[in-house]
This record gives C-alpha cells, structure tokens and sequence, in this order.
C-alpha cells in the first residue's frame, strides 16, 4: 500500500509541476504567434508600401520610355517632312513602324489643334477619338506627365509630345497597354502578386491581368477598392489596392502579399520552439522525477527505520546520514532519536529486569536466565535446578519493626543468599516480596539439597540489624530439570509449590513431587465446585467428641467439616480447606460451620446436657472486621448463647497480623465466646505472647501427642506445655490421642481433656447424640 502511496505521490508532484511548465509554455507560444503575426502584418504593410512605390515608379519608367519613344519620332527628319507635307501613307507607315519598334499599341498623330490626323492602334480610330478629345488637352497642358485610360476596357497609359519646326506643327501621341507583361515584371522584381482591376464607363469591373491565379480573381473584386485579406488555397493574403487616375472608368492594382510566406520562417522557428518545449518537459519530468525519487526513498528508508524502531530493532544505523541537505539532517536527527531510544529501552530495561532494592535480577530476569540455561544444551541435556525461599513471619516483621527494617532485612538476606552462590552461571534473585530464587546450573537433586541445607544453615546465626536480632527461617522448595519439569514456568511454579509445602510440613526443604501437586492441579475447578457444594448442600458437619480426664462435667466437641462430593465421594478438609483459605473463600465456609453448628445446638434435646462445640477459624476469618458481628447474627438468629461455642484459632493465624488478630479476639472474648488456641507448638508465639491474649485453651498439636509414646522429647514437651499453661490459667487440651496408653498418661500429666480417634473418630452430627448415649 505505501508503496503506491508514494508513487502516486512522485506522480501528483511531477504531474503538477509538469502542467504548470505546460501552461507556461502555452501561454508563451500563443503570445510570441500572436506577435509574429501582428510583426508579420506590419512587416507586410512597410512590404506593400514599397511595392506601390515601385509600381508606380515601373508605370512612371514606362511612362518616359514611350516619351523618348514619341520624342524621338517627333523629332525625326523624314517623318516630320511627310507631316509638312501631308504625306498621310508615310504618315502612317511610320507610326506603325514606330510604334511596333518601341512597343508602343497605340501610336498617333494629331495635329495643332489636337484632331486626330493618322493612327496605328489595335483598334478601330473611332473607338479612340472620344477618349483622345479627353486625353489630349491634359496631356498638352503637363508634357511631361502621362494618363491612364480604358479603352474598350483595356487600360492604357498614354503620352503625349509635340511635334516643332521649330514651331509647334503637331503632336505624337503613343498608348502602352497595362497589360500581363508589367504584372509579371512586377512578380519577378519583388515577389509581390498584381491584379489590375478595371472598371469601365459600361458593365461590371473586371480583373484584367493577374499574377494571381483565376479562381482568386472573383474575391478580389468581391474585395473592392479598399484592400484587405483574402484567403486562398496557399494561405492568407494581405492586399493593397493602388488607385490609378484614369479616364473612361477606375483602374486599380492590387498588390498582394502572402502572410504565410512571412510567417513561414518563424513557423520554422515555432515548430522548433515546439520541439524544444516538448523536449524540455521530458526532462524536466525526467529531472522532476529524479528530484522526487530521491526525495522519497530516504522518506521511505525513514519509514523503514520507524518501523524498525517501532518493532524494538534499534541496531541498524540510519540510512542517508552522510548527506548535507535537510533529509540528512532529518536522518541524523533521527539517528539520535534512535539512539537515545535504545538507551532509554536499555536503561528500562535494566529497571525491568533488576530488582532495585537488593540489586538482584528480579523474576522476569531469572526466568529468562532458567529459559537460556535450559537451551544451551540440547544435546546432552545438563541438569539444572531451581530453589524457590520465604521467609516465614516477613509480614510481621514488617508490620512490628517498619518497612524501612524489613528493607534491610531484605538486603541482608539477599547479602548471605549471594555469598553462597558462587558458580559461575549460578544466580540469585528476588522474585518479590520475601521470595528469592537460586538457579543452580549442572546440579543435581542432591546437590540442590545441599544447598538449600547451607542457606537454612546460614540462617540459623541470627540477623543484627539496628541494634536488634531477627530469627531468620525460611521455606525453600526445589524443583530439578529435567526431572520435575519440562519447561522454565513450570519448573519455576513448581519450586514454589514445593516451597510451600515446606512451609506447610514446616520441615526446612522440601524437594517437588507430583504427589504435592496432584491437589493443585485440581485446585481451578475447585472454587467453583465449592461455591457449588455450599448451594447444593453437599458439606456435612461433623463432631469430634472431646472429653475431660479429671472428672469435670460438660460434654465437648470439635466441628470438623467434610464434603460429601457426588463424584469422589467424601473428601477430606485438608484437600480443600487450604485452597479455600488462599481464595478467601473460607469465610463463607466458617459462616456455614457456625450456622450448622448453631443449628445443632438449638435442636438439641435437654436430655443430652451442655455441649461446647469448638470451631475453626483461619486467617482470612480473623481479619474479617465484621466477624464478631456475623457470628452475633446467627447466634441470634438460632437462639444460642456464645458460651456454647470454643473458637479455635491456630498460631499463624495470630502471627499473620498480630494487631488486627488480638483486637477481634478481644472482641469475640467480650462476647462470650471461649477461645482456644490450636496446633499449639508449631508456630513461633511463645507463650508469654499468648499470655496478652484474651485465650481460654490451649490444644497441643496431635504431632508432640502422638510422638510422646515413641520419644521422651515430645512428653518433655507435652509436660513443660501443660504446665506452663496451667500456670498461666489456661486449660490444655490434648488432640490426636490415638491410643489408651497416651491417654492415661496425659491423665497423669493433669491435662485438663483429650481429642482422639482412641475416643471417637469425628462422625456426622446427627450421630453424635447416638455416641453420647452409648458412653452412659
Ligand atoms: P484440626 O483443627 O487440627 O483438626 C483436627 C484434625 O485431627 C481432624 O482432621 C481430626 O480428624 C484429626 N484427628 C482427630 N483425632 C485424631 C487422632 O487420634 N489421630 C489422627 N491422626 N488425627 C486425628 P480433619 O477433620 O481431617 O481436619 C483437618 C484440618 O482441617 C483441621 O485440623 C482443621 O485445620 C481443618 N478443618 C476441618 N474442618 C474445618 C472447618 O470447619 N473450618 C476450618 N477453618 N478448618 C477446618
Ligand atoms: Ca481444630
Ligand atoms: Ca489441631
């Protein structure tokens, strides 16, 4: 498309300019024939006022020919002695001869009283003596001067001499005829046409001899006596029209002039002029054209560049930078766009790429190096592998000490990180927030491991930062290649959910296994199947009894829930739990445990005695400022009191947002409801910590329970929990009590009540009551 775009371009400039020269050249061309032919008429005219000149002069040389003549023959001997003598046969002999000699048609003599004596003429003596009694007089009267006049309309010149004796004895008198012979003197001696046009005293005027040829005779006389144009076959003619006065009718000549032969140089000269113009607009549209192309194609190759630039190319240099006009100028100033362009793209990309607070490579950056890693060997294929890091409680640390801490703390992590990672092609990167990378090339699994134990082990010596010391631990997940993954993003992905997992297990590294993953691959769909199992009534409550050890009275339980799914059946919390905990989708869930166990409650027969039902709240519920407020609702909504409940809440919890926690805790305290706290010994809290918390219970995790049979670390841990808490003015609850043995021997370590499948398995609400009767 830009292609004919341009041409079209080069074709409407050189079009223009070439119709603009067109029009200039016309113009010219009609101003210089215009000229020629007003030159050409006036050169005509000065042509023809010569031409009346001569002509006269011809009839005046004439004219004194046939004087000389009539002189001569006036003054000859023997004809002047047959005059006196009245010879008239002489007489007339001689005028004959006379005549005949000098060419003279008419030939007289008359006598003193000017009467025709004797005559030589062509025709009869009659005929002429009524124009002789006229001529002769005038002719006597200027001797020297000469008449015209038509004679049975043939126009004569005549002359006229005396005859002396010395007196005066007669006169000669001679007649020319204007006839074709002076037409054509006149032709040859100036190229000039004559037609003499005759009018006698009777019938029409006539052409009575002509260089021209006959069919022009008529528009002569249609012409008249005034001259003017005449166009013939030859081309246009200019006429003249002499009058010559004369007796017995009007005698003129016309004098004829061709403009074409005037013109016809110049002609030359126009088709010349012609040819040159021509010529010259093939140049000049041959020039134009060049001008034009050599205009656009930098245009062109400019264009090019932009859609260089425009696709992220900025290595080629520009075209046409060496040129001293404006389009090199416009080059080179493109040329430095082009380089200020690359360095700027340089620079962001280097922004792009690098974290900037601790100078790592950032995510993008580490991806890119793990693509390169992966495709610099095709081949043999070099193993390679990923390590993924959190740190644990990032966010609290933040939220205690301030960013500007939890910045350094970065930066000194990122520091021991880097120290550690030292081969070359190795590299360390923050992927974001608390999250590094190590890229580990040519290793295997064992050799990941073993630097994953080094960073754990690098972290175990404190952080000093401030004046102040940070526990620094971390979860690090490591995925190999090819092993675990085929291609960069998945290998990345799956570190991390390895790194997660260990987060989970709380075990330092975890290395990926499909078996980690098989529950996230299903996790998209899960949302909406949940959402799906909320509406359709496919979670089931469950109830975990839990009972005293020392003789207290109440009945309690744990509500567990469980999802009764119309494919896979009857699905464990912790396949689904996690996942909603991540989606936030856990606060719908909650909302439906409570109102279940909110309706058990408040269907319960009094025979079945006081039951405090314990539920599980996570993170997400926590921070949910309108807790205390929904589970208020719905306790009112059933009519049950917040003393039947125990609110379970794990360390983590707590320590995701330790403010926003202890302020809902303290209000979900106030409002009756017993807390407790859950998984007691995983997390960090200590429990001096715990101590500020408005908390009633404390319920050991069931690791250290079921651990006390095989170690005594665990017991000791059980024992020193125990009584700690009892001293704190907590009660303890034992969960994962799988076995009589453990279960008497938490008795004898005065825990206050025991959970357990040594007891009872969790089973649906509805059974619950079933189990209560069945222990009496
Ligand atoms: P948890 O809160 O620690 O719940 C106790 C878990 O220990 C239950 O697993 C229970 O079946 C199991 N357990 C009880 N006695 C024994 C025993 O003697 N031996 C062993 N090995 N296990 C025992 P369950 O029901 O699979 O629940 C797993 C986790 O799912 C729960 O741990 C809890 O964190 C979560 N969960 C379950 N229901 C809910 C719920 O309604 N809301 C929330 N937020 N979390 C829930
Ligand atoms: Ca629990
Ligand atoms: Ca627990």
């Amino acid at each position: 498309m830009w292609q004919t775009l341009w041409r079209s371009l080069i074709l409407r400039l050189v079009g223009v300019s070439l119709l603009l020269l067109l029009v200039v050249q016309l113009a010219g061309f009609a101003v210089v024939r215009a000229s020629i032919e007003r030159n050409a008429r006036g050169q005509i005219a000065r042509q023809l006022d010569v031409d009346e000149n001569v002509w006269r002069r011809l009839l005046e040389q004439n004219a004194e020919r046939l004087r000389q003549g009539s002189a001569l023959l006036a003054a000859d001997y023997g004809f002047r002695s047959a005059v006196h003598s009245g010879e008239e046969e002489t007489i007339q002999s001689v005028l004959e001869n006379h005549g005949e000699r000098i060419g003279a048609a008419v030939t007289a003599l008359l006598g003193t009283d000017m009467a025709l004596r004797a005559i030589s003429a062509p025709v009869p003596a009659q005929a002429l003596v009524p124009t002789l009694a006229l001529l002769a007089p005038q002719l006597a009267s200027s001797p020297q001067g000469s008449q015209v006049a038509v004679v049975e309309g043939v126009p004569y010149q005549f002359v006229m001499v005396p005859m002396r004796a010395p007196v005066v004895i007669g006169w000669v008198l001679m007649g020319f005829p204007l006839g074709q012979p002076l037409a054509d003197e006149m032709r040859q001696l100036l190229s000039v046409h004559v037609a003499l046009v005759v009018q006698g005293t009777q019938g029409p005027a006539a052409v009575h001899v002509s260089t021209l040829p006959a069919p022009l005779h008529g528009l002569v006389l249609a012409m008249g006596a005034d001259g003017g144009e005449l166009v013939s076959a030859d081309g246009l003619l200019l006429a003249r029209s002499s009058p010559l006065p004369s007796l017995n009718g009007q005698v003129h000549a016309v004098l004829l002039r061709s403009v074409d032969a005037v013109v016809a140089p110049y002609r030359q000269l126009q088709v010349l002029l012609s040819i040159i113009t021509a010529g010259g607009l093939l140049l000049f549209a041959l020039g134009s054209g060049v001008m034009a192309q050599r205009v656009i194609s930098p245009l062109r190759s400019l264009m090019r560049a932009t859609q260089r630039l425009s696709r992220g190319e900025y290595d080629t240099p520009m075209e046409h930078t060496g040129r001293r006009d404006e389009i090199g100028q416009l080059s080179r100033s493109f040329d430095r766009m082009r380089l200020d362009i690359g360095a700027q793209q340089r620079e962001i990309k280097h922004l792009a790429y690098w974290d900037r607070l601790t100078g790592l490579p950032n995510r993008e950056r580490f991806r890119d190096a793990v693509v390169q890693a992966m495709a610099q060997s095709p081949g043999e294929v070099r193993p390679l592998c990923v390590l993924t890091l959190d740190l644990d409680r990032f966010k609290h640390v933040n939220d205690v000490m301030g960013y500007a801490f939890g910045d350094r703390l970065l930066q000194a992590v990122a520091g021991r990180l880097q120290a550690l990672v030292t081969l070359p092609g190795d590299m360390v990167a923050r992927l974001g927030g608390n999250e590094f990378a190590v890229l580990l090339q040519g290793a295997g699994a064992a050799a990941a491991h073993t630097v994953a134990q080094q960073i754990l082990a690098s972290f175990e010596a404190p952080l000093a930062l401030e004046e102040q010391t940070v526990d620094l631990s971390a979860g690090i997940g490591i995925a190999c290649w090819p092993a675990d993954a085929e291609d960069a993003d998945t290998l990345l992905s799956r570190s991390e959910i390895a790194m997660y997992a260990a987060k989970r297990k709380l075990s330092g590294a975890v290395r990926y296994d499909a078996s980690i993953d098989s529950s996230s691959a299903q996790t998209l769909s899960l949302l909406t199947e949940l959402r799906h199992a909320v509406e359709h009534n496919e979670l089931r409550l469950y109830l975990q009894p839990k009972v005293p050890l020392h003789g207290q009275s109440g009945w309690a339980a744990e509500a567990l829930v469980r999802w009764q799914h119309p494919q896979r059946g009857l699905v464990p919390p912790m396949e689904f739990i996690p996942f909603a905990e991540q989606t936030g989708f856990v606060r719908q869930l909650t909302l439906w445990m409570f109102e279940e166990v909110a309706r058990f409650l408040a269907l319960l027969p009094a025979t079945a005695g006081a039951l405090r039902v314990s539920v599980n709240l996570s993170t997400r519920d926590l921070l949910d400022p309108e807790l205390s407020q929904r589970l208020g609702d719905i306790l009112a909504r059933h009519g049950v009191a917040a003393s039947a409940f125990c609110l379970e809440i794990t360390e983590s919890a707590i320590m995701d947002d330790p403010q926003r926690a202890e302020a809902m805790l303290n209000r979900l305290s106030e409002q009756g409801f017993k807390l407790s706290i859950d998984d007691f010994g995983t997390g960090y809290s200590s429990l001096a910590y715990l101590k500020r918390l408005p908390v009633d219970e404390l319920k050991i995790d069931k690791s250290f329970v079921m651990g006390m049979e095989a170690g005594e670390d665990d017991a000791m841990i059980v024992r020193s929990t125990i009584d700690l808490a009892h001293n704190l003015g907590l009660t303890v609850v034992a969960e994962g009590v799988e076995t009589a043995a453990i279960l008497e021997r938490l008795r004898a370590l005065a825990c206050d009540e025991a959970q357990g499948y040594h007891i009872s398995r969790p089973v649906p609400a509805q059974d619950f009551l079933a189990w209560q009767q069945r222990q009496g």
